[in-house]
């Protein structure tokens, strides 16, 4: 008896919750998360909507500082100032993947082109076949 009481408390606080797209009371089963079906899917649109916003965003990122290495490093290997890069508007903190050398040198790579900070405000640029 005294079971079953606390279980039929907790489903009545369950059932005073609110619809997260529409702030609506959700009525009906416990375990309910949106009022309608209607909000659950303009919700998870809405979410996935903003997510392939941001991916697309990102790719695009990659794709303009993967332009940029290829036009600056045609023959695979070479050096550039690095104002060079950022008048071009390579940004630094996108990139697809980092090498570090056995020396202890990290390159980072976008892709197959990457760039390693040098002296003087320099870049070294290479390929990776
Ligand atoms: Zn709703």
């Amino acid at each position: 008896m005294a079971i079953n009481h606390l279980k039929t408390a907790k489903n009545t606080l369950k059932m005073t919750k609110t619809c997260p797209e529409c702030g609506d009371r959700i009525v009906g089963r416990s375990d309910k998360k949106f009022c309608s079906d209607a909000c659950r899917n303009s919700h998870n649109n809405r979410l996935n909507s903003d997510s392939r916003k941001l991916v697309r965003n990102i790719n695009n990122k990659l794709r303009k500082n993967y332009r940029i290495l290829e036009r600056l490093n045609p023959d695979e290997k070479t050096t550039t100032p690095k104002t060079k890069l950022q008048d071009a508007g390579f940004d630094f903190n996108h990139f697809t993947s980092i090498y570090t050398t056995k020396a202890g040198t990290v390159y980072y790579f976008v892709y197959n082109q990457g760039y390693l900070p040098i002296e003087g405000d320099f870049y070294a640029l290479v390929k990776r076949n």
